[in-house]
């Protein structure tokens, strides 16, 4: 939003704001639960990226909205070291990072200081997240801003963002935006829920997932505590004039994430971290747009084949039933009772009828109970192998290519079937294209086979980037692998091979080199390191 678009709506102001209406105040509702929960934010920025507050600023104003839990998701690439778990004001703060990827943004929760800058295709980062134990959600899948959009739902992520506050704004005509703007200063928290609608699209595809795997489905605050949306937010966090608007605690008394505890919070803030991401991961978790009714309690259960809802809100709504996405039943508040018809993803909605949007939000929104039978979500069975045909590469010899700043030397002792081994240095500095590699003409022999095989370990935690390159064009094709200092066998089928930059799709008939890349995707400028590896040969 420009200065000028502010300024103009100040103006307005005073000439608009007796005609307009404000958005009601939150209907109070009696607390009445038996089971331990507590009420959270997530999808946070501080000064430590592109928001204006720092971690304390955001912690209180959690307290002064009634926050037990907040999660902070400042931009990076993993590296920087998380801060341990604390109570800072009363409140829980847990520190996560929001990773950019090639296919979008990619939240890691639970994520210890990574080893090496966590970048690239999503399908690796979600690997690496995975691997360091964190928990991936998949942020604002359906930004307006195609660049901040989801791009690969193939990927296996653990959870997404079905509900984003900064895109649920995007969408927003200009002129709602400023008559929120107006409406803001008296009632911050029901003007930002009048801008919610219900995100359709997103609600499909996370049904569409669902019927296949578990995926965790969250409410995202993305709150920075300032208005003006930058060109991207990865890096191009903007220094100059801006509101502090939406507050951190407008956001957080906008709406928010209850989990549910097998005990409730306490002191230990290591302790409580843990179990507050162990509901996440279990999907023991369900939104509520609090600015429409407050304190928002949801009970829902399967008991044999008898779903049961039930909130604290008593009248004015509907409890709706989906069974893999669509309406099974629906009941008026306060409670839905339903007979499942045969195994699948069951979740619940409810609705108060003085709820905004267009469609009306969900003032509640469940994660699934999935009735499947065992074996369902596994992954399936390998694959019969098929006798392999094996042809050993000799080509050669290896030889080591590499930026002007940067160092890289082969060794090979026992030329030319031994092991092989680069040791690199990337040139220091800001990221710049540095890149070391290991190199072997292969002259024909990717021909009429489907996949790289090798085994391989590495002097630390790192990416290496398996490449294919064709003579005259220079296209290259790239599978990125990872190594640390145990020896393993790596595969890299050919159909996984993706072009370095643009380009039509790998044909192994026409590459005649195969690289083994360290570049500045996962290898800090300045990093040395080592890696080895042995029996390099092409399969089918
Ligand atoms: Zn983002
Ligand atoms: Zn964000």
């Amino acid at each position: 939003m420009s200065r000028l678009l502010i300024a103009a709506a100040v103006l307005a102001a005073a000439f608009l704001f007796a005609a307009l209406p404000l958005p009601s105040s939150p209907i109070a509702l009696p607390a009445a639960s038996s089971v331990s929960s507590a009420r959270g934010s997530f999808h946070i920025h501080t000064n430590r990226s592109d928001g204006s507050g720092s971690p304390d600023d955001a912690a209180a104003a959690a307290a002064r909205a009634g926050l037990n839990f907040i999660i902070l998701t400042d931009h990076g690439d993993g590296t920087r070291k998380p801060d341990a778990p604390q109570y800072r004001a009363g409140v829980l703060v847990i520190d996560a990072v929001e990773l950019s990827t090639e296919a979008g943004h990619y939240i890691a929760i639970g994520l210890p200081q990574a080893p090496y800058p966590l970048r690239g295709e999503a399908r690796d980062v979600i690997a690496d997240v995975r691997r360091l134990g964190g928990f991936g959600v998949v942020a604002h899948p359906d930004s307006s801003k195609p660049s901040l959009r989801w791009r690969d739902w193939d990927t296996d992520f653990d959870a997404m963002e079905w509900l984003n506050a900064d895109t649920e704004w995007r969408d927003e005509r200009g002129d709602l935006l400023v008559r929120a703007l107006v409406r803001y200063p008296f009632r911050p928290a029901a003007t930002l829920a009048s801008l919610l609608d219900r995100p359709d699209a997103t609600l499909t595809r996370w049904d569409a997932l669902t019927q296949r795997r578990r995926v965790v489905a969250l409410a995202g605050a993305d709150a920075h505590a300032r208005a003006g949306w930058m060109d991207d937010d990865a890096t191009g966090y903007r220094r100059g004039w801006f509101l502090k608007i939406p507050s951190y605690e407008a956001s957080f008394r906008t709406f928010a994430m209850r989990v549910t505890l097998d005990r409730p919070l306490g002191t230990d803030a290591a302790a409580d971290a843990r179990l507050v991401i162990d509901a996440l991961r279990k999907g023991s978790v369900y939104s509520a747009v609090d600015a429409i009714a407050s304190p928002a309690t949801l009970e829902f259960s399967a008991v044999s084949r008898t779903l049961t809802a039930r909130t604290n809100a008593t009248s004015g709504g509907t409890i709706v039933l989906r069974k893999d996405g669509r309406v099974l039943a629906q009941q008026p508040l306060p409670a839905l009772t339903a007979e499942a018809t045969g195994e699948g993803t069951y979740r619940v909605e409810v609705y108060l009828d003085a709820a905004p949007g267009n469609p009306p939000i969900p003032w509640i929104l469940s994660n699934p109970i999935y009735l499947q039978s065992d074996g369902w979500g596994s992954p399936s069975p390998a694959a019969q192998a098929l006798p392999t045909i094996t042809r050993g590469i000799q080509g050669g010899p290896w030889h080591a290519e590499k930026d002007d700043g940067s160092t890289a030397q082969v060794r090979q002792d026992n030329y030319p079937i031994g092991p092989v081994e680069l040791t690199f240095r990337l040139a220091g500095g800001d990221r710049a294209g540095q890149y070391a590699a290991l190199g072997i003409g292969v002259g024909k022999a990717l021909t009429e086979r489907t996949h790289l095989a090798f085994s391989a370990r590495a002097s630390r935690p790192m990416r290496v980037s398996v490449q294919a390159r064709h003579p005259q064009s220079g296209d290259r094709w790239q599978r990125s692998i990872y190594l640390d200092s145990d020896v393993r066998d790596v595969i890299v089928p050919f159909e996984e091979m993706t072009p370095v930059g643009s380009g039509p799709r790998f044909d192994p008939a026409l590459a005649d080199t195969v690289l083994f890349v360290i570049d500045t995707t996962n290898t800090a400028p300045g990093t040395e390191g080592s890696f080895t590896l042995e029996n390099l040969r092409v399969e089918r």
